[in-house]
């Protein structure tokens, strides 16, 4: 019985947790949950294409799914990491989170870039619609102008995944004299080393031999913000908060079922809350938002959602920095005060899981990546909280 109660341990995160519930946690749903060392643990291969479900306007290859009993809501809940994580990573998140089978879907299929993510939620999956107007699927659609200098030995139609730096200038100065110095088209070599680099970096060209990162502004517009969103803070936290956020379309296209269902408005406990991806797809939407308990660290994009919020909401938001400090008690008491969240969105840092800095890539047992098992815990308490109502 201990097994899920064991991993908590293990992962030195200090998640307290009464009789009552250890109790629940010993029920013969949890009979296949296994110590987590990694080694017992299969992988979960990853779709190819990576379109989740089904995608808008493909309903050939629409699935249907049937949730396990326990994993039904309310409260619905939306999670969200990286796909391409170290082995075992997304079978221990699914096995958590009331054996929910992921669904991966990678944002080319509804945007200009890429998007690898895996989703583990338990909303319906039929009747889902996407926003209009459809966001643009390519890079001249998304920047007419770039078509103008893009030279015909780049292929790319689409951008890879928007990361959370950017490129040096030294960089593109490099690429500038490297095609300055060779004829065009230049040799294969120097097709092959630019192109690395454009694809690394997401570079498009401005200029004869001139390639530039995107600007924020542009990197909204892909993910689906509204302009000027992230305004007002450094280049560089912009850069960074967009890099983490959701891209708004794939989210909202999930989350579009929510619509017909609350007529009247929901509240929402957002973990993680970024910048606010979730709560902008939910506006873009036209769900509107009663109540938003938002919990995120970084002043800086708690600043960028209540700059938001004031703008466009007239719902009530109430902002926490740590997930730490949501225990269990002040959770009981939201779920009194509103009675209940009808969503609970969100997705932990995946620092420990992806990116260049190998490093710390650790796995779920990473200090960051750990944070997944706070979402847990509160989606469990909301739950059982809601049980009581
Ligand atoms: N989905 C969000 C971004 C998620 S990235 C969006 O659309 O923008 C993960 C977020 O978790 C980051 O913004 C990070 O600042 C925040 N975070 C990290 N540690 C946290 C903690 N202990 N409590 C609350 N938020 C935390």
């Amino acid at each position: 019985m201990h097994h899920r109660l064991q991993e908590i341990v293990i992962m030195g995160t200090c998640l307290t947790m009464s009789k009552k519930k250890r109790k629940r946690y010993g029920g013969a749903a949890q009979g296949n949950r296994r110590p987590l060392d990694g080694s017992h643990e299969e992988p979960m291969p990853l779709p190819n294409p990576m379109v989740g479900f089904n995608l808008p306007n493909d309903r050939l290859r629409s699935v249907t799914r049937r949730l396990p009993q326990q994993a039904i809501g309310p409260p619905f809940f939306y999670y969200e990491n990286v796909a391409l994580a170290p082995k075992g990573v997304w079978a221990t998140i699914s096995r958590f989170l009331y054996d929910i089978e992921p669904e991966f879907v990678d944002s080319k299929h509804l945007c200009a870039a890429a998007r690898k993510r895996g989703y583990i939620h338990n909303l319906p999956i039929e009747n889902r619609f996407p926003l209009l107007p459809l966001p643009p699927k390519t890079i001249f659609e998304a920047f007419p102008h770039y078509k103008k200098w893009w030279p015909s030995w780049d292929p790319r139609r689409q951008l890879n995944c928007l990361q959370t730096s950017m490129s040096s200038a030294k960089l593109t100065e490099r690429i500038q004299c490297a095609l300055a110095s060779s004829g065009n088209p230049p040799p294969k070599s120097v097709q092959k080393y630019v192109m690395d680099e454009c694809r690394k970096w997401n570079l498009v060209w401005v200029g004869k031999n001139k390639v530039a990162h995107l600007e924020p502004d542009e990197v909204e517009y892909l993910l689906g913000f509204p302009r000027d969103h992230t305004r007002g803070v450094g280049k560089t936290e912009r850069f960074k908060s967009l890099g983490n956020s959701f891209q708004v379309d794939t989210v909202a296209y999930h989350l579009s079922v929510l619509k017909d269902m609350y007529p009247n408005g929901v509240n929402v406990l957002s973990l993680f809350t970024g910048i606010g991806g979730g709560e902008v797809a939910l506006h873009r939407l036209g769900i509107h938002m009663r109540t938003v308990v938002s919990v995120e660290i970084g002043e800086v994009n708690r600043r960028i959602l209540r700059g938001w919020w004031d703008q466009t909401q007239t719902g009530t938001l109430i902002e926490i920095a740590d997930v730490k400090s949501l225990t269990d008690d002040r959770i009981a008491t939201f779920v009194r005060r509103f009675g209940g969240f009808d969503l609970v969105i969100g997705g932990s840092p995946c620092n420990n899981l992806a990116g260049s800095n190998r490093h710390h890539r650790d796995g779920l047992e990473g200090e960051q990546s750990a944070l997944f098992y706070h979402y847990f815990r509160i989606v469990d308490a909301v739950k059982s909280a809601m049980g009581r109502m």
